[in-house]
């Protein structure tokens, strides 16, 4: 009988075990599913996108537009419920597109569509008109002897592959963000590359570059994907291409804008924050739905749902809407900024900057110890047809200071099947946000923050991770 009360004694102790070390009471889980299924019929997100898109639109860092974007996201968040809503004043770069003509001179005289690249500077008066040499990415143009180079305008061809992660986008990226240096560097007097973006419309994809300071400076600029093809084409014909290319782009000097800052105060532990982030700022050419109107939607949506529903959290939820983040990621080092025992409070971040599409996966970047919370939040999202994914996450770039500073990471990965379709060009507007899909992902974002904000023991503290987006970040300062 004494081994038979032993293993009973066994029996009864398991759970109580089991129940200390586990990161959630059955009431987390139960709440956190509520929460998940009402914001599944909670349109909310959409409705704030449609209002930044249409009584905003585009918002470049120190235009007059991030100027209302920051009015007005200060209204939204109150509006919303939320609460100790601030500024964190951040000063920002001010750089103008202006106009820009480009057009085919020789063998067959044609005009393109063509965008410049952020950052870039502009052309003199009279413009550049120069032969064409074709490299198919930097590795190529790196290789290229300088004869083949100098005085002639260099164009990268690639193709941005079709995929449902961001493995087309950083295929291609380097190109545009460290193209124009390299060029320059063997003496080109300028860069055109094929648009990073996947759609064949006739529109160019912006986005930011990064001088080199040890290379002189040349104007930037990406054709449309059938320019692209139209460029190759006449290139194939084996005669000399010239091209004409003339740019207004320039840096004004910089401008103050903010980071916003909104809560919904945790209890026992409020001194603790999760946070999630988005930016505000969007580049010129479209209002900014899908970069990053939805991540402002789905950041402040979750908030308000948590505050809304009257479920109490232990941690504090905090909102941070990122000044700046298209062209030096100002807002997000900004942040980084904050002293160190600020910092030290946060237990974990999640940054929402990739569209409107649905989530596929909870990805992570946890100490190995805690990825079984991470498991268990990913247990609640199943039902949204959501995967625990990987815990190699580099949680995005205004949140990458955080990291830097051993903060760990959440990421709702999403579909970016058709992101790179509109991403940075004159079509991302709001007809490319399903409400449906928003409806998910915002279901999944206030799931995973309500449990972010539950854990029993937090998430421990990360080692920076190594790769990092490639932003012109910290290049201009
Ligand atoms: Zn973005």
């Amino acid at each position: 009988m004494p081994r038979l009360l032993a293993a009973m004694t066994c029996l009864a102790l398991l759970p109580a075990v089991a129940l200390a070390q586990a990161p959630f009471t059955q009431a987390d889980i139960a709440t956190a599913a509520r929460l998940r299924d009402a914001a599944l019929a909670d349109n909310g997100a959409y409705d704030i996108v449609a209002s930044l898109t249409t009584e905003v639109g585009p918002r470049l860092a120190g235009s007059a537009g991030d100027k209302r974007a920051v009015a007005w996201a200060q209204r939204m968040l109150i509006e919303l419920g939320l609460s100790n809503v601030r500024l964190q004043p951040v000063m920002v770069p001010h750089w103008e597109r202006g106009r820009i003509e480009a057009r085919v001179t020789a063998p067959f005289p044609q005009t393109l569509v063509a965008t410049a690249l952020g950052g870039s500077i502009g052309t003199d008066e009279a413009g550049i008109e120069a032969e064409v040499v074709r490299f198919d990415n930097i590795a190529e143009l790196r290789a290229a002897a300088k004869e083949q180079v100098a005085g002639r305008i260099v164009y990268l061809g690639q193709r941005t592959e079709r995929s449902n992660t961001s493995a087309g986008y950083l295929g291609t990226v380097y190109n545009r963000v460290s193209g124009p240096s390299i060029a320059a560097s063997l003496d080109a007097r300028a860069l055109v590359i094929r648009s990073v973006g996947t759609s064949n419309d006739r529109i160019a994809h912006t986005g930011a570059l990064s001088y080199d300071n040890n290379a002189p400076r040349i104007p930037a600029a990406a054709l449309s994907n059938p320019d692209a093809d139209l460029l190759e084409r006449m290139l194939a014909t084996g005669k000399p291409v010239r091209l004409f290319l003339k740019m207004g782009a320039r840096e004004l000097p910089y401008e103050q804008s903010a980071n916003l800052i909104a809560e919904v105060p945790g209890t026992d532990l409020e001194d603790e924050v999760v946070l999630i982030g988005a930016h505000l700022d969007s580049w010129d050419l479209g209002t900014g739905a899908i970069d990053d109107g939805t991540g402002v939607a789905i950041a402040a949506e979750t908030a308000a749902l948590i505050a809304r529903s009257g479920a109490k959290t232990r941690r504090t939820i905090r909102v941070v809407l990122f000044a700046s983040e298209e062209y030096v990621v100002a807002g997000g080092a900004a942040y980084a900024r904050l002293p160190e025992d600020e910092i030290g409070r946060h237990v974990v971040a999640l940054e929402a900057d990739a569209g409107a599409d649905h989530v596929l996966a909870l990805d992570s970047r946890v100490p190995e110890g805690k990825r079984g919370v991470v498991e268990s939040i990913a247990g609640v999202l199943a039902p949204l047809r959501i995967e625990l994914g990987k815990n190699e996450s580099y949680g995005g770039a205004d949140i990458s200071g955080l990291m830097a500073g051993g903060v760990p990471a959440l990421s709702l990965r999403q579909d970016w099947t058709n992101y790179l379709d509109a991403h940075h060009s004159p079509n991302d507007n709001l007809d490319k946000v399903d409400r449906v899909r928003l409806n998910q992902v915002v279901a999944a974002y206030v799931a995973t923050v309500y449990l972010a904000a539950q854990a029993e023991g937090g998430f421990g503290r990360i080692d920076p991770p190594e790769r990092t987006k490639p932003t012109t970040s910290g290049t201009r300062q």
